[in-house]
C-alpha cells in the first residue's frame, strides 16, 4: 500500500521526539490518561500547536507517523509498529552514544573489546549479563553518564543464562533494573530469587 505524501489531509503528525521517563509518570496533554512511560511529540501541521501525548491517542486518533525510512503511516494497524521503530531507534542512540565516549578515552586493547561487545550488542538487540557488568564497570571508571535502565540484556542462549547465575552479587545488582519484568520472573524460577 503506497504511504501518502505531503498532500496528505492529515493534520496532526508525529515530529519524531520521544521521551522515556523510565517510570509509568507522565500524562498524556490530549486525553489526560496517567500513569504513560513514553510520551511522543505530536505537531499540527498548520498551526505548528505541539502535545506530548501517548502511543495509543496517535494509534487512535488521525495522527499520521514516520516510519524508520521517512514515509508517512496513516493506517492505523501500522502505526503502532512505525513508533516501536522509532522508539528502538532513539534508545539504541542513548545507549550506544556513553559507549562512543568511552571508546574515544580507550587504548587500542579497549577498543577492540567494546567493538567486539557492541557489534554482539547491535547483531543480537541486547548485552549478556557479562558485557553489561564490565560495559557499567568501564563507563563507572571512566566517569561516564549512562541511563543504566535502559541497556537491554539478552538472555536468550544457555551461556547468556549461566553468566547471569555465576555473576556476584554485586555485579548482579548493577544490570538486575536492566531486565525485563518477564526475565525477571523467569530467572526467580530457574534459579531461584536471585535478586540481590
Ligand atoms: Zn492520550
Amino acid at each position: 500500500m503506497p504511504d501518502k505524501t505531503d498532500n496528505s489531509p492529515v493534520q496532526w503528525i508525529h515530529t519524531g521526539g520521544f521521551r522515556d521517563y523510565g517510570a509509568p509518570q507522565a500524562v498524556c496533554e490530549l486525553c489526560g490518561h496517567t500513569r504513560l512511560r513514553y510520551h511522543f511529540l505530536i505537531a499540527n501541521r498548520e498551526t505548528g500547536e505541539a502535545l506530548w501525548v501517548g502511543s495509543k491517542c496517535i494509534e487512535q486518533f488521525e495522527v499520521a507517523v514516520r516510519n524508520a525510512q521517512g514515509q508517512l503511516v496513516e493506517d492505523p494497524a501500522r502505526k503502532g509498529q512505525a513508533l516501536r521503530e522509532v522508539m528502538r531507534e532513539t534508545l539504541t542512540e542513548r545507549v550506544l552514544v556513553p559507549i562512543d565516549t568511552l571508546f574515544e578515552q580507550a587504548d587500542r586493547q579497549l577498543q577492540s573489546k567494546l567493538r567486539w561487545i557492541t557489534g554482539k550488542f547491535t547483531r543480537r538487540g541486547g548485552f549478556s549479563p557479562k558485557d553489561l557488568v564490565t560495559l557499567f564497570r568501564l563507563l563507572d571508571a571512566h566517569n561516564i553518564e549512562y541511563e543504566p535502565g535502559i541497556y537491554p540484556v539478552t538472555l536468550r542462549s544457555k551461556k547468556d543464562r549461566v553468566e547471569l547465575v555465576n555473576l556476584s552479587r554485586t555485579a548482579s545488582s548493577m544490570i538486575w533494573d536492566c531486565l525485563s519484568t518477564a526475565q525477571q520472573e523467569k530467572n526467580r524460577q530457574l534459579f531461584g530469587d536471585h535478586r540481590p
